[in-house]
């Protein structure tokens, strides 16, 4: 057998396509309360972002992108499943995310973004905080991927109450030993108390190696970082290093360890078969004040459905093939979903409502896209609808406090284009408007299957 027979055998047994199109690899960064106004690109005056700023300016920035929900649960199970929370069974409007003491978790029969990817071969890791499901069935590693390693909740949990002060003091303290949360690999205890003023660092350090390691097949990472959601913690390089304070040394280094992903990934020669995508899973947490962030010009906050609650940054980055703009089509966390199975040649499930839309057509040419509503729901309670510019609140509530909520009939109705703060309530003037919402509200009902409660249930003792 001469050089190039040998050859052909080897490939042909390798498995190795010779001329099949490349499968695009997929990095998801997820941010836990970060706000609409906290990074430079997003107008922050003192926080500093040269890497967001530097992959939002070669990419897509959208201007109008949402989270699913304004708590981390629900926001998470809608980003990895493209569907509305109250379909799976993720909200609740007693416990509005799941505890350490929570015996549910996302239901086998969601298809996560990762076990669709795996249909097509793809490496995948999850990185972070999972936050939708503590006990072993539904761990990262029972919902599609091959690895994990993180925090598997909120960095603020596990308050260890002979230690600590009350909740909030604690959190402002920020000591280690106060938070008894555990660091995971797979399904294994790996240190606890985690050591979170390096948590943000070795997240990065995992995603780095993850990627060099799977660099010669198709890749799928979901980066989770645990911050900047209280208790605030950062590495040593960053203490002191932000005009912003200690929320601006987190956010900071959240952005050197953007910066060292998109490095790699052009490092490795990887970078223009890659999207990566960077967002939150809702706004700033307001009642922690300077340890908070801000949602900018939006109203209200982490927890409300008010634009502040759910209205996140929103970046998409792949050199080369994505057209860079800002854009300012409707789109949300559901929609990186729908528009990652389609660029790898997956079909969405067709036996379930799928609330994702394929972004593609905005990536790659730019204009309005498909998505024209969405839905602001708060636990299990549809709050406000928005379609178009106008959005229509049926309840209200702030985010935290001892808030009530307020009903709205005829509902309040604010254009999003002219007054993105919400101030000014124009239902008297647009009945037609009002009446277009309600048939969305209809329509939307009627379709509507909720999913068995996972949030309330209990371990029991
Ligand atoms: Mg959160």
């Amino acid at each position: 057998m001469n050089l190039l027979s040998r050859l052909i055998v080897i490939i042909l047994f390798a498995g190795i396509p010779l001329f099949a199109a490349k499968l695009p690899n997929f990095v998801v960064i997820f941010c836990d309360d970060l706000g609409y106004g906290d990074l430079g690109c997003y107008g922050h005056p003192c926080i500093q972002t040269p890497n967001l700023d530097r992959m939002a300016s070669e990419g897509v920035k959208f201007t109008q992108f949402y989270a699913a929900a304004p708590v981390c649960t629900p926001s998470r199970a809608a980003l990895l499943t493209g569907r509305l929370p109250v379909r799976s069974g993720m909200c609740s409007d007693k416990r509005r995310v799941l505890f350490p003491d929570s015996a549910g978790g996302l239901p086998q029969k969601e298809i996560t973004l990762a076990e669709s990817l795996k249909t097509k071969g793809y490496a995948t890791a999850a990185i972070g905080k999972w936050h939708l499901g503590h006990l072993p069935q539904y761990l990262p590693t029972n919902n599609g991927f091959d690895t994990y390693f993180g925090i598997p909740y909120s960095n603020d949990m596990d308050r260890d109450v002979a230690k600590a002060p009350k909740y909030r003091e604690a959190c402002k303290q920020a000591k280690i030993e106060y938070f008894n949360v555990p660091l995971m690999r797979g399904t294994k205890e790996l240190e606890r108390p985690a050591q979170q003023e390096t948590i943000t660092r070795r997240y990065t350090e995992e995603t780095i190696k993850f990627i060099k390691t799977n660099k010669n097949q198709p890749f799928f990472c979901y980066l989770a970082h645990s911050l900047p959601h209280v208790p605030l913690f950062r590495d040593k390089p960053f203490v002191g290093v932000s005009n912003g304070g200690i929320y601006g040394d987190v956010i900071e280094e959240i952005d050197w360890s953007v910066g060292q992903v998109l490095k790699t990934l052009q490092d490795e020669g990887l970078a223009e078969n890659t999207l990566v995508w960077f967002t939150s899973d809702n706004g700033p947490w307001l009642i922690f004040e300077t340890h908070g962030g801000s949602a900018g010009l939006l109203r209200d906050g982490k927890g409300s459905t008010w634009e502040g609650g759910m209205r996140e940054p929103g970046i998409a980055w792949w050199p080369g093939k994505i057209k860079p703009h800002t854009n300012h089509a409707i789109s949300s966390t559901m929609d990186i979903f729908t528009t990652c199975l389609t660029l790898a040649g997956i079909k969405v499930p067709q036996d379930r409502v799928i609330d994702g839309v394929n972004l593609s057509s905005i990536l790659f040419k730019g204009g309005k896209g498909s998505r024209d509503t969405m839905f602001f729901y708060r636990g299990e309670q549809l709050y406000a609808v928005r379609k178009g510019p106008w959005k229509a609140h049926y309840i209200t509530r702030s985010a935290y406090g001892n808030s009530k909520p307020e009903k709205h009939d005829p509902p309040i109705l604010y254009h999003l284009g002219h007054d993105p703060s919400e101030k000014y309530n124009l239902a008297q003037e647009n009945p037609k408007v009002l009446t277009a919402i309600a048939n969305v509200v209809k329509e939307h009902n009627s379709k509507l299957v909720r999913g068995k409660n996972q949030l309330n249930d209990r371990i029991q003792k």
